[in-house]
């Protein structure tokens, strides 16, 4: 075990890509950092998240944002419950902890939208907390480099993952106290060096064995300019992530060249391809959108609703719709019961049907079809005609800004 994470952290303090958030341990800003990337892979995710710290810098400025504020920032990142418990979060940290976010793991793990990952995350990072976190990237390269081969998406499959974050955890934490102990290796802003300051040199080569809380001068750590702990337990996370996200990848990772290369179950027994072991991928459901992109004759604007129901892309806004479990010609949507529903004996005109677009979701494909209607008269059932030049001060889901994108604000 010790070797393993002599190798793991050396590899992680040459190779770690730099990232703003990880020159700091601000409880928020880590707790912002977590919750987008798991929307998003971590290069889409910087941008948001420097517009969040931009337009949010505090807790309390998030806390003290309208909904439609928050939910315009996290725009096009998906899952919007997300962006509303970011949102709530904020509130409840501001109202019940005067605005600093609790120190430890149970305490985190209370607070909306918050699971175990990113209150390990918070917990290890932030307070230095020995609490491992599990995600994809941790799952293939643990699954992979120590032979768990029962299905990843069973219960005991995590089970045994996690008995075996939890030793290494434990190891880390013995080497964090003995380093910790010389009052040398403090971490102080942040937990990694500003990019191009490798610390690789500065790593101390200890080993459990060595390590002694006694006093015993092997114990010390061998270590010229240290300015950070190789072993503390956020390091060791952030470790496990980035090399199963850059270097343990799903697809042809370079073994020949790892550094694990002579301890890996996987790459010994020749299933490096067939490791993380996952069931039957769960199948996905089609769902078909049928866009009612209205205007009114004589007058600028386009009619938007805002989502209410407990479904996807709740409180964003969207052209009135009509769903269908199945794809329908015009002339059967024309006749269905709900276009009756929504026009009666409307006059109107159809001006264009945009093709389907496709979005996919977790376990949805929502195929989207656009029709521009042109009515005589205004009328509230289809939702408010917004003009052209605030449509885009509305939180809309990616399928409707990109059709927005194409479609130019002015011709609507
Ligand atoms: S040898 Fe291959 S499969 Fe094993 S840990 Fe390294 S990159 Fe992953």
């Amino acid at each position: 075990m010790t070797d393993f994470l002599n190798k793991l952290l050396s590899w992680y303090q040459s190779n770690a890509r730099d990232f703003p958030f990880r020159q700091t341990t601000d409880p928020y800003l880590i707790w912002l950092s977590e919750v987008i990337m798991q929307q998003t892979r971590i290069e889409q995710g910087v941008p948001y998240y420097n517009s969040f710290v931009k337009v949010f810098p505090t807790v309390h400025d998030l806390a003290g944002a309208s909904e439609e504020e928050v939910l315009k920032q996290w725009q096009g990142l998906g899952y919007y419950t997300r962006a509303r418990n970011l949102h709530a979060t904020a509130n409840e940290i501001v109202e019940k902890y005067g605005g600093r976010f609790p120190e430890n793991y149970e305490n985190l793990r209370e607070l909306k939208g918050v699971g175990d990952y990113t209150a390990a995350a918070i917990a290890s990072v932030c307070f230095g907390q020995p609490h491992p976190v599990m995600d994809g990237n941790v799952i293939r390269f643990i699954t992979r480099h120590f032979g768990i081969t029962d299905a990843v998406d069973l219960a005991a499959a995590k089970k045994e993952i996690m008995e075996v974050l939890d030793e290494l955890m434990e190891n880390v934490q013995v080497l964090w106290e003995v380093s910790s102990a010389t009052e040398l290796l403090r971490p102080t802003i942040g937990l990694l060096p500003k990019s191009g300051k490798p610390l690789t040199s500065s790593l101390p080569r200890l080993t459990l064995t060595e390590a002694s809380p006694s006093g015993d001068p092997a114990a010390v750590p061998d270590a010229t300019e240290p300015s950070h702990n190789p072993f503390h337990p956020g390091l060791f996370n952030q470790a496990m992530i980035e090399f199963g996200a850059t270097y343990c990848v799903p697809r042809n990772p370079n073994c020949r060249e790892c550094i694990f290369n002579e301890s890996c179950y996987a790459l010994k027994y020749g299933m490096v391809d067939k490791l993380p072991l996952k069931k039957q991928q769960q199948a996905l459901k089609s769902r078909y959108f049928h866009y009612l992109v209205i205007s009114v004759r004589g007058k600028k604007g386009i009619y938007f609703r805002k989502r209410t129901e407990n479904d996807i892309w709740k409180g964003l806004y969207e052209f009135p719709l009509i769903e269908t479990s199945k794809p329908v010609t015009l002339p059967r949507l024309l006749n269905s019961i709900e276009w009756k529903q929504h026009f009666g004996k409307t006059p109107l005109k159809i001006l264009s049907q945009t093709g389907s677009a496709s979005h996919l979701l977790s376990h949805q494909k929502i195929s989207a079809t656009f029709y521009r209607l042109e009515i005589e008269k205004p009328s509230d059932k289809f939702g408010s005609l917004i003009h052209p030049k605030n449509i885009h001060e509305l939180p809309v889901a990616r399928i409707i800004e990109k059709y927005l994108e194409t479609h130019q604000t002015s011709e609507l």
